[in-house]
């Protein structure tokens, strides 16, 4: 290592880098970010629809992936989500609480990136823009490192690898660099797949022609084998199905729907009804059996445009008059409102998708997030095999892995 203060390349200005790099200048240590972008902080200015859901009080290895869910209690114990809030508070960003997920007082992303990048400015903290990290080299016989990017070489004695991953919009840069840098270096690479994203269906002539929200319990199978199960706000579009609850779902179905295997999802509509008091609700509504059209029924039964699709399927006209339905028809046009089903052919990609599943093997990360066969290489955020639930899980991970980095590359 260099005399006096050691020098640290951070590579990535998004949340996981901007963490790790203030934790880093504050110890002392002389702190260059490298960033691709033309400014810092590109996706996490886009978090939570502009809002920024900065992370979630109620949180363990569960909200993760499985590959990480064992390792998580000790990296949100050095970093959780109350050293969140107060890591924020101690740049200025005041926090509030909605039922646990956390976000600024301002309900603006774009403040936090301020914050950020002004606290680094005040540690004096070097940014070179436009700079893409294109590799690392150990230095023959030192303690340190070469790294090389587009726009020169750096000398310094840490590296943190923070370039995120693949998702988001093509403005963020997240194009994976870090996947063959790390690579190059031996470490090993997980599959990457699109995650916390909405999917395309086979029925886009039974989809609803326009876009409709509805309080939903959505099921995925593969086969007869249940996958997973969520509730929420499911989106239902011309041409596929989003919404949290789809998104949540994602993560456990994205391999499955890449293997081409047949996963279908089933909606049900009125989830909160066991199936004695749906039957009993059936039976009221067959009373109402008269000579109204049975668009005009439906209207009380569910959404417009979803009574559109369920009368589409099932190959019956909205005019058609309600007595003129058997009432073994009417039943199964009621059950519909439990059952319907979307065959899932892709996912949205990476462009549309929140986080990425996959990326560099946790097995080759120390505890400080530093590479076991190189550890003054650290890999943090994204880029590593750690995927969590939408509501603030991914951004606290950035946070735990950055401060937890920054701070051991620094020496603290
Ligand atoms: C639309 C959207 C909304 C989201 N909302 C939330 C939310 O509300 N809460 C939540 O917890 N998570 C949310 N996420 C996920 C969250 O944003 C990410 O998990 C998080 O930003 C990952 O942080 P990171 O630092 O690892 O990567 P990033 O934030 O992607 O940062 C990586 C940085 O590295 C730079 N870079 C890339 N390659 C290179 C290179 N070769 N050299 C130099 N620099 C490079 C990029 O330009 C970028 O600035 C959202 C994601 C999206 C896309």
């Amino acid at each position: 290592m260099s005399e006096g203060k050691r020098r640290i390349i951070v590579a990535g200005g998004g949340a996981a880098g901007l963490c790790a790099a203030v934790i880093a200048a504050r110890n002392g240590a002389e702190v260059t970010v490298l960033e691709k972008n033309t400014f810092l902080g590109k996706k996490l200015s886009m978090t939570g629809n502009g809002r920024c859901n900065l992370t979630n009080l109620k949180i363990d290895g569960s909200y993760y992936n499985a590959a990480a869910k064992a390792r998580m209690k000790a990296w949100l114990d050095k970093f959780g989500p109350l050293d969140t809030i107060d890591f924020f508070r101690s740049l200025g960003i005041v926090t509030m609480s909605e039922d646990g997920y956390v976000y600024p007082v301002s309900e603006q992303a774009s403040s936090v990136v301020s914050a950020l990048e002004s606290e680094l400015v005040r540690l004096g903290v070097k940014i070179v823009y436009n700079s893409q990290l294109k590799s690392i080299e150990h230095k023959d016989g030192e303690a340190s490192y070469l790294v090389k990017t587009s726009e020169g070489l750096y000398d310094c004695d840490r590296v943190i690898v923070a370039t995120g991953s693949l998702s988001g919009a093509k403005t963020t840069m997240s194009t994976g660099d870090g996947y063959y840098i790390c690579k190059k270096l031996g470490m090993n690479v997980k599959d990457t797949f699109p995650a916390l994203v909405g999917f395309k269906t086979a029925d886009e002539d039974v989809m609803p022609a326009a876009g409709v929200r509805s309080m939903a319990e959505i099921s995925f199978y593969l086969g007869e084998e249940l996958l997973t199960s969520e509730k929420g706000e499911v989106q239902l579009l011309p041409d596929g199905i989003s919404g949290i609850p789809v998104m949540q779902a994602s993560r456990e179905i994205i391999r499955f729907i890449s293997e081409n295997k047949p996963v279908y999802a089933v909606l049900d509509l009125y989830p909160d009804y066991d199936e004695g008091s749906f039957d009993r609700l059936i039976k009221e509504m067959l009373k109402l059996r008269d000579d109204r059209s049975i668009a005009d029924l439906l209207s009380g039964f569910g959404n417009s445009n979803i009574n559109e699709m369920i009368l589409k399927r099932m190959k019956l006209s909205p005019s058609m008059k309600v007595s003129n339905i058997s009432e073994s028809m009417l039943t199964c046009i009621f059950e519909n409102y439990r059952k319907l089903k979307f065959n899932i052919k892709e996912s949205n990609g990476y462009q549309a998708s929140q986080v990425t599943t996959g990326g560099i093997s946790i097995g080759d990360i120390n505890d400080d997030f530093s590479y076991d066969k190189d550890p003054g290489i650290y890999v943090v955020g994204e880029l590593l095999d750690v995927d969590g639930r939408c509501g603030g899980y991914n951004l606290q991970f950035a946070w735990s892995s950055g401060y937890i980095a920054g701070s051991t590359a620094s020496g603290k």
